[in-house]
C-alpha cells in the first residue's frame, strides 16, 4: 500500500482545501493510505516527535460507529482543528485531556475519508501553510527526507506557488544524494535506502497570482480575480456617481495576470503590469493621454489598476500613490486610492477553484501511482481546458526565465514566455 502525503506551502489560496480533499480521497479510493503534512515544508522538517495521542481522547466524544471511520491520528486532528464533523457533533475541548488532544509534536498525520468532509467549499488551507527558512538549507531538506522515510511516505503531493514547486524540484533532484547521506550517517538502513531510492513527488499549483509557466490557470487565481472584480464593481458605482478616478492596487507579485484580467473584467482605463511597462518614458504622459481620450468620449469615471509588481522600463516601481498624484495634478481628477489587501486572497472558492483542484488532485494521485524512476516528476497543469502533466523541472525553469527576462528588461520575451500566444 502506497502512503501518499499532501502538503500546502507558500501563500494560501482558495481551493487548497479542495486539493487536499481530492488527494486524500483519491488516495484512499485507490487503495493508498493518505496523510497530510501540516504547515508546509516546515512540518516536513519537524516531522513527528511526540507519540500518537491515544484513541480514547476521541472515544469520549464520538459514538463507536462514527469512531470506526476515523484513523487514530485523524481523530486527534479533528479535535485539534476544532473544525471537523466530530467536534460539531460532540462536546469537549481536546486540551482538557491530561494526555493532550492536540497535534503538538506531530506534523505528518494520517487522515481518513471523513476528515476532509466539507473541505471543498472552504477558503484557505486547514492543514496550514508556512514559509520555511529551514527547508531552504541542505540540513533542512535532509531532515525532511529523513522524516518522510521514517513515516514510510512514498509519494508526496506539494500544492503551492512557484517558490514551493522550486523547493519540490530541488528535493527531487537532491533525493538520491540525501538518501546516501542518511545511509552513511546510520539514520536509515540499507533496506530503507533501497526502498526509498526514488522520490515520487507531484506538484499542484496553488497560487492566487497565476504566475506559473506552462499552465493556463493556478488554483486560487479565479477566486482572487472574482473578489477583485466584485470590489471594482463597487468602486465603479461610486466613481461614476461622482465622476471620480480610482487607482486600485492589486496583488500578483511579479505577475500581471490578476491586474490585467481585472482590468478587462471591470472595464478599467489603464493597467500597469510588470511584464509590459508603458511603452514610452515618462509613463505619466502615455497614461494621461489615454485617460483624457476616454473622458473626452464621455466616460464619467476612471479606473487605473496597478499590479503589485508594476514598474517602468527602468524597473523603478510604479505605485498607486504616485499614479494618484499624476491624475490629480495633471488631469485635475478627483482621485482616490483603494488597496484591496488580503480580501483578495479569496475566502470561499468559486466553482473553478473546486473543479481545478479536484481534477488535478485526482491526476496527482494517478501520477504518483504510475511514477517510475525513469520518468520526470510532474506538475499537474491545465492547458486549453485539458488537465495535463508537465515536467516539474521545465515549469520551474520557464517560470524563472520569465523573471530573468523582466530583470533583463526584455519585456517582449517575458510576455512571450508567460503566454506563447502573445503577439506584440
Ligand atoms: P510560493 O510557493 O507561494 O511561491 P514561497 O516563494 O515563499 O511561496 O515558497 C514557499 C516555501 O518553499 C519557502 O518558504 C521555502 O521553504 C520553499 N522554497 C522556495 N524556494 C525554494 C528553493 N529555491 N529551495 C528550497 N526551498 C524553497
Amino acid at each position: 500500500r502506497m502512503r501518499i502525503a499532501v502538503l500546502t506551502s507558500g501563500g494560501d489560496s482558495a481551493g487548497m482545501n479542495a486539493a487536499v480533499r481530492a488527494v486524500v480521497k483519491a488516495g484512499i479510493s485507490k487503495g493508498c493510505e493518505s496523510y497530510v503534512v501540516r504547515e508546509g515544508y516546515e512540518g516536513l522538517v519537524r516531522g513527528n516527535t511526540a507519540p500518537l495521542t491515544p484513541r480514547r481522547v476521541a472515544q469520549r466524544h464520538l459514538p463507536p460507529e462514527r469512531l470506526a471511520r476515523f484513523s487514530n491520528e485523524a481523530l486527534v486532528k479533528n479535535l485539534s482543528f476544532g473544525e471537523g464533523p466530530a467536534l460539531k457533533e460532540g462536546a469537549g475541548d481536546a486540551d482538557d485531556d491530561e494526555e493532550g488532544g492536540t497535534l503538538k509534536g506531530r506534523y505528518i498525520v494520517q487522515v481518513g475519508w471523513d476528515d476532509v468532509r466539507g473541505w471543498m467549499g472552504e477558503g484557505g488551507t486547514f492543514i496550514g501553510s508556512a514559509r520555511s527558512a529551514t527547508f531552504r538549507t541542505p540540513e533542512g531538506r535532509l531532515k525532511a527526507a529523513h522524516n518522510l522515510i521514517k513515516e514510510g511516505i512514498d509519494g508526496l503531493v506539494v500544492c503551492g506557488g512557484d517558490g514551493s514547486l522550486t523547493g519540490a524540484d530541488r528535493l527531487r533532484s537532491e533525493w538520491p544524494e540525501l538518501v546516501q547521506q542518511l545511509l552513511a550517517s546510520g539514520e536509515i538502513n540499507e533496506h530503507q535506502a533501497a526502498l526509498y531510492s526514488h522520490l515520487k513527488i507531484v506538484g499542484l499549483v496553488g497560487s492566487i497570482d497565476n504566475d506559473m509557466a506552462l499552465t493556463d490557470l493556478t488554483i486560487g487565481a479565479p477566486t482572487a480575480l472574482q473578489r477583485i472584480c466584485e470590489a471594482i464593481d463597487n468602486i465603479n458605482s461610486t466613481a461614476a456617481s461622482h465622476s471620480r478616478a480610482f487607482v486600485v492596487e492589486v496583488m500578483g507579485r511579479h505577475c500581471g495576470w490578476l491586474a490585467l484580467m481585472a482590468g478587462v473584467s471591470a472595464g478599467a482605463d489603464y493597467v500597469f503590469i510588470p511584464e509590459q511597462p508603458p511603452k514610452s518614458e515618462p509613463w505619466e504622459e502615455e497614461m494621461c493621454e489615454v485617460i483624457k481620450r476616454h473622458r473626452e468620449v464621455g466616460k464619467r469615471k476612471t479606473i487605473v489598476i496597478v499590479a503589485e509588481g508594476a514598474h517602468d522600463r527602468d524597473l523603478n516601481p510604479i505605485k498607486a500613490e504616485k499614479v494618484k498624484e499624476v491624475l490629480s495634478n495633471v488631469l485635475k481628477l478627483d482621485t482616490r486610492v483603494t488597496t484591496l489587501g488580503h480580501t483578495q486572497r479569496g475566502g470561499r472558492p468559486v466553482a473553478m477553484d473546486r473543479i481545478l483542484p479536484t481534477l488535478q488532485g485526482i491526476d496527482a494521485v494517478n501520477a504518483l501511482l504510475e511514477a517510475t524512476p525513469s520518468q520526470p516528476s510532474y506538475m499537474i497543469g491545465i492547458r486549453e481546458n485539458k488537465i495535463l502533466r508537465i515536467p516539474l523541472v521545465d515549469a520551474v525553469q520557464q517560470t524563472q526565465a520569465v523573471a530573468a527576462a523582466i530583470e533583463a528588461r526584455d519585456f517582449a520575451k517575458a510576455m512571450g514566455l508567460r503566454d506563447p500566444e502573445f503577439d506584440q
